[in-house]
Order: structure tokens, then C-alpha cells, then sequence
């Protein structure tokens, strides 16, 4: 299983790291508000993780750190 870590307090709630994981590790926190007002992404099914990185590679914003 791969370690995902966030930068949440820059997290834009953008979607695109939540649409590009094939297993459906991420989603955008329905509760949680970040330091910039926004909705951050969140690893929901953290066990799914193939450690693919497309995530982080998606994220326009450098997030998402994968650790393998
Ligand atoms: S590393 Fe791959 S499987 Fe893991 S959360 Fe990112 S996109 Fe999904
Ligand atoms: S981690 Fe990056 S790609 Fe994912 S929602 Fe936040 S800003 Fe968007």
C-alpha cells in the first residue's frame, strides 16, 4: 500500500486528482474547509492506493505526495 500525503491548506477542491484515480481512493471533503476556504481532497478508500501516482501528476498544484 502507497502513503499519500496533501498539502491541504492549498488544495483548490478541483476535482481532477478525485477523476484521475482508477481505483477510487480520493474525494472531495463534504465537511472539511481548508485555510482557503475550500473543500480539500481527502483519500476516503486509502487501502485501494496502487501507488500509480497519477494523482499527483494530475494535480496542478503539487498537493499530493505518493511515497512507494
Ligand atoms: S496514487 Fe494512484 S491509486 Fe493512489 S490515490 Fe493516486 S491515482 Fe489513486
Ligand atoms: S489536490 Fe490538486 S487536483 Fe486534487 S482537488 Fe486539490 S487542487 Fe485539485
Amino acid at each position: 500500500m502507497a502513503k499519500l500525503s496533501f498539502r491541504t491548506d492549498f488544495c483548490k477542491g478541483c476535482s481532477l486528482c478525485v477523476n484521475a484515480c482508477p481505483k477510487n481512493v480520493l474525494a472531495i471533503s463534504k465537511d472539511k474547509i481548508n485555510a482557503k476556504g475550500h473543500h480539500p481532497v481527502e483519500a476516503v478508500n486509502p487501502d485501494a492506493c496502487v501507488g500509480c501516482a497519477s494523482c499527483a501528476i494530475m494535480c496542478p498544484d503539487c498537493i499530493i505526495t505518493v511515497e512507494r
